[in-house]
């Protein structure tokens, strides 16, 4: 459909049944001069409510689940009450009761089962995006615009990768046209729950934290669209967290890569894998602050035509460094670091940032802390030979580090930059422990003692002038 619009709706921006007044006025505004389709998460911290209730489940512990149960009942009823009309109230608290009714039984089983399988977790997490598009629908239908819930399970068609999954786009593409072209034809505006998809065979999946982003991203190219919004809780994609870096400004036009670089880099605004479907079609995407709507907000395009050096910095805690180190010069590094990468890939390991040296041939990779004890196991089993006849070290793993990234298409061909950077960190007495820099030059990687981190994050910053050079830009309107 080329001039549909796909609008995705945050957290925040769903937190309240104010905020989701605000955000159905700006689905009602577009839907004036065009089909609107929305994707809606969960309402803030609902997600981490529900996880949470199911780790009460699996260690035994009714009273826990029926307290969180009980907030979560509160929250959503409460909302209802505020948002609808009173002659709408009776079904949706009946469609409220049922959604928490499914989470409840799911709940229940984990609990009998003493574990929590991902499958049942996914299923259950889904809960809070239903919640809220039924809320949403509802709410949007009261006011006089035709709208109608879908659950993506229907939808969006994935990979049997429970907590992380992959989707599979012409299925996805098939169901989005059986499923969502008709609402739009018929004028029905379909808020369709962000986060979560199934698999071929209709086991329900999420698509990892922070993935209504990439469920909207994932409707935008099923559907062909014309523009995809992504409402959030900040301006825009900034030159660095604010919540880190006062200073921070907003860049108001990043290129795919760019912010797919950020993102990817632990920039929370977007879900790192947001970009990926949109690249082919070049679909447009627009960051935007739904408690700011006047503002312009950030424009995520193909390609940006002139770009000063560093434009953004950002972090991510939480992360691990594995070293691996040859002690025997028979040893045949490159295909012990073939089977090291090919161990990592197959139990999804993801990694972040990866540096070796030449003389020793040791090699480093960083990995998300969630990932490290199925990492850790993948490859000692893949080096048990190497490790047991000491031609390699016994891993070593260094929890007590973070990663520092320098973004900005500009860096290319930049001289000196690396130097200015890294003497930023130093002069703060931080030390460097690993640095990464992929051939497209679009990123500086930077491994840093997480004690560290944030002080480098603002070190950076600082020396870049990131917040300076993004405000002049803007007032020339220059990207
Ligand atoms: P939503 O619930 O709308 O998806 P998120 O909490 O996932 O919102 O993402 C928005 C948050 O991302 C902001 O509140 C901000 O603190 C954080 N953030 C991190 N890095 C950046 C950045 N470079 N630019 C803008 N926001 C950032
Ligand atoms: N509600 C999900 C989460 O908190 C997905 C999202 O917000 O994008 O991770
Ligand atoms: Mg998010």
């Amino acid at each position: 459909m080329k001039d549909l619009l796909v609008m995705k709706f945050g957290g925040t921006s769903m937190g309240s049944a104010e905020r989701i007044r605000v955000a159905a006025e700006l689905v009602a505004q577009e839907r004036k001069t065009r089909p609107v389709l929305v994707v809606v998460s969960a309402m803030s911290k609902v997600t981490d409510m529900l996880l949470d209730t199911l780790r009460h489940a699996e260690a035994g512990d009714q009273a826990g689940l029926e307290a969180n149960l009980q907030k979560l009942r509160e929250r959503h009823v409460q909302t209802c009450n505020d948002l609808l009309p009173p002659e709408r109230r009776e079904p949706a608290l009946a469609g409220i009761e049922r959604l928490l009714a499914d989470f409840e039984r799911i709940a229940g089983g984990i609990r009998l089962l003493g574990e929590r399988p991902p499958r049942s977790v996914d299923e259950a997490l889904a809960v809070g995006e239903r919640l809220a598009a039924l809320l949403m629908a509802t709410y949007l239908d009261s006011s006089g615009i035709s709208a109608k819930d879908v659950n993506a399970a229907g939808v969006i068609v994935t990979d049997a990768v429970f907590g992380n999954a992959n989707p599979q786009m012409a299925p996805t593409r098939k169901k989005a046209h059986e499923r969502l072209v008709p609402l739009l034809k018929a004028g029905i505006t379909p808020i369709v729950t962000g986060f979560n998809g199934a698999t071929t065979d209709g086991r329900p999946t999420t698509l990892g934290r922070g993935g209504s982003d990439f469920s909207a991203s994932i409707l935008a190219a099923a559907l062909d669209a014309a523009e995809l919004w992504i409402w959030t809780d900040v301006d825009g994609i900034m030159t660095a967290d604010p919540r880190l870096v006062p200073d921070a400004a907003v860049l108001h036009e990043v290129s795919y890569n760019e912010a797919a670089e950020l993102a990817y880099n632990g920039a929370k605004v977007l879900h790192p894998r947001t970009l990926a479907p949109l690249v082919a079609k070049q679909i447009p995407v627009w960051s935007k602050n739904s408690f700011a709507p006047e503002k312009p907000g950030t424009r995520i395009v193909p390609k940006v035509e002139v770009s000063w050096g560093p434009r953004a910095v950002t972090s991510l805690a939480n992360v691990a460094l594995i070293s691996i180190e040859p002690l025997s010069p028979e040893l045949n590094v490159t295909q012990a670091m073939g089977r090291a990468l090919d161990a990592l890939g197959r139990v999804n390991a993801e990694v972040l940032a990866l540096s070796s040296s030449s003389y020793r041939q040791s090699l480093c990779f960083l990995l998300r802390k969630e990932e490290l004890e199925r990492a850790l196991a993948a490859l000692e089993s893949a080096l048990s030979l190497e490790l047991a006849h000491g031609y390699l070290r016994p891993l070593d793993v260094n929890e007590d580090v973070g990663l520092l990234a320098v973004v900005g298409e500009g860096m290319r061909g930049t001289p000196g930059l690396a130097g200015r950077i890294f003497t930023a960190i130093s002069r703060e007495n931080i030390n460097i422990i690993a640095i990464a820099q992929g051939s497209s030059e679009l990123t500086i990687s930077i491994v840093v003692h997480k004690d560290g981190l944030e002080k480098a994050v603002r070190a950076v910053h600082q020396e870049c002038r990131m917040g300076e050079m993004a405000r002049q830009a803007a007032s020339r309107r220059l990207p």
